[in-house]
């Protein structure tokens, strides 16, 4: 135990321990004899030490030219930049996602905290004529204050950066409070940010649970804003208590996402989508494609062809650049998936491969667990209804794109939907009918980029959207201005001779 590193919480500029003297284990859900480091179990006390520092930050870092602080995040991406393979392979230590994916994962911190940086020389605003004479109209934005950020563990630096670099761009102050199973890639993300100049006091990070630290972060007066990524559950406690004091809500929520195969798809690509949405990252994102749904004529070929590909696929420790799959978070995760697993064969689903832990040999020591395919689904079984944010991909038969589109929207999320078809109508059709905030064609339900607007629509969210300049919607508020240099009274909407 001597040589774990204890991590501290960051407020003020200052590595502090929390006032409760407490901290906790994180561990490696590949092998979890290793222990990532020691990390603040903190409580509301911390939370406040925080938000008072950025309440104090706020008032200097709001007067910031917005470019100058744009050159401070263009100097953090490059620091992230340089340091890309170390923060990729902690990544993959503390969250277990395989080396690819967290390099692409900082790849995102690194892209956003860029676009941002460029953000700084325009954060448009509008002029525009006045019915009045001799009067000037135009709009800018203006910081919220605070930002209180609460994060989910399956994209360990990216969903914090996309947070973080639009609000910081407009000139907030925030707190994040990381998931409790990855604070290390955002401790990492702190230093990158306080060694590169981003001032004391403008970021502040507190790690610990949930619950606890929660309350303090949204119901503080100082927070203007709290953002939040997790689960439906967990926003539902959030948006709840935000709007008892009418701060702003941003929510992130869960996601069922569907991949359509029409019967003119090319099917090894389709293939390779499906195998890429509902495996990658071990099938724990947001956008996981977890439902699929096949045109009658090719369903028989095209589930043959993903159960062998399924099958081949090495599950394995992360580090291992020879791994597709890494292991699922933590122990409950799993206990989740196996679960959904039980429910999915008991309701009269067809288990085509997986459906086992993993044991044996280095498995024992982490949360393995096959990647799963049924088939034989119905629209009425829970394991196409509701989230299971593991490597389990349920196949749906249709005979029509019009009952394909029906099914896709059986869902009480709308984050991702992708369709597989070289019909240009079929594709329209769907791009237009069905309920999601994004929408792939040809490609997987995975692969956004930072400079589009990302969220979902129903309850994966509440109306916002994260990334593009739909984020910078987010962290600002617009403010009208009206300058008359007519020298006499003019009555909008009464002087209109
Ligand atoms: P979670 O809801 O369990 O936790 C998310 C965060 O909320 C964590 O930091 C957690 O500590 C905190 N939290 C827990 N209880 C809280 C409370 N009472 N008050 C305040 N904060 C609290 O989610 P998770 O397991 O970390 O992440 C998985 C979920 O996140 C999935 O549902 C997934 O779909 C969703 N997700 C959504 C997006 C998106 O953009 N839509 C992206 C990634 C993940």
């Amino acid at each position: 135990m001597s040589n774990v590193t204890e991590y501290k919480n960051f407020i003020n500029g200052q590595w502090v321990a929390s006032k409760s003297g407490q901290t906790y284990e994180n561990r490696n859900p590949a092998n979890t004899d290793q222990i990532i480091g020691l990390f603040q179990q903190s409580v509301a006390a911390d939370a406040t030490a925080a938000i008072e520092a950025a309440s104090a930050a706020f008032k200097k870092w709001r007067l910031v030219p917005a470019p100058k602080r744009g050159e401070i995040l263009y100097n953090v991406a490059k620091r992230l930049f340089d340091n890309k393979e170390e923060l990729s392979s902690d990544m993959t230590r503390e969250m277990g996602k395989v080396i690819k994916e967290t390099r692409g994962d900082v790849q995102e911190a690194i892209d956003m905290t860029f676009y941002m940086a460029g953000e700084g020389r325009r954060l448009f605003g509008i002029t525009t004529p006045s019915e009045l004479a001799n009067k000037f109209n135009m709009t800018i934005r203006q910081p919220l204050g605070v930002c209180s950020f609460i994060a989910p563990w399956n994209f360990p630096m990216a969903i914090p950066a996309w947070k973080m670099m639009p609000a910081l761009i407009c000139g907030n102050t925030i707190v994040i409070k990381p998931s409790e199973h990855t604070p290390l890639s955002v401790v990492n993300l702190m230093k990158a940010c306080h060694e590169e100049g981003v001032p004391p006091g403008v970021i502040n990070m507190v790690t610990g649970d949930g619950p606890v630290l929660g309350p303090a972060l949204i119901t503080d007066p100082r927070v203007k804003i709290v953002s939040f990524t997790g689960s439906t559950r967990t926003g539902r406690i959030v948006s709840e208590a935000c709007a008892k004091n009418f701060k702003h809500a941003c929510l992130e929520m869960g996601g069922k996402n569907v991949e359509i195969v029409m019967d003119d798809a090319n099917l090894e690509l389709a293939v390779d989508g499906a195998l890429w949405g509902a495996f990658g990252t071990t099938g724990q994102r947001c956008t996981a494609t977890s439902r699929l749904v096949c045109h009658k004529d090719v369903i028989e070929k095209f589930t043959s062809m993903i159960v062998e590909r399924a099958k081949k696929l090495q599950v394995g420790n992360g580090l291992d650049e020879a791994t597709d799959m890494g292991p699922i978070i933590n122990q409950k995760q799993l206990d989740n998936v196996m679960k959904y697993i039980e429910i999915g064969k008991s309701e009269g689903a067809r288990l085509q491969t997986g459906g086992e832990r993993l044991t044996g040999g280095e498995y024992d020591k982490g949360y393995f667990v096959q990647p799963t395919v049924f088939t034989d689904v119905t629209a009425d079984m829970r394991i196409w209804k509701e989230e299971i944010f593991g490597p389990v991909l349920s196949i749906v038969s249709c005979s029509s794109l019009d009952e394909a589109i029906n099914l896709a929207n059986d869902t009480v999320y709308g984050l991702s939907a992708s369709i597989y078809t070289q019909d240009v109508n079929s594709a329209y059709t769907a791009m237009r009918d069905i309920n999601t905030g994004i929408f792939y064609v040809n490609a997987p339900t995975i692969g956004a980029e930072t400079h589009l607007p990302f969220g979902g629509t129903k309850e994966t969210g509440n109306g916002h959207r994260e990334a593009g300049t739909a984020a910078l919607d987010v962290f600002s508020e617009w403010k009208s201005i009206y300058v008359d240099f007519s020298g006499k009274l003019q009555r909008a909407q009464i002087d209109t001779e």
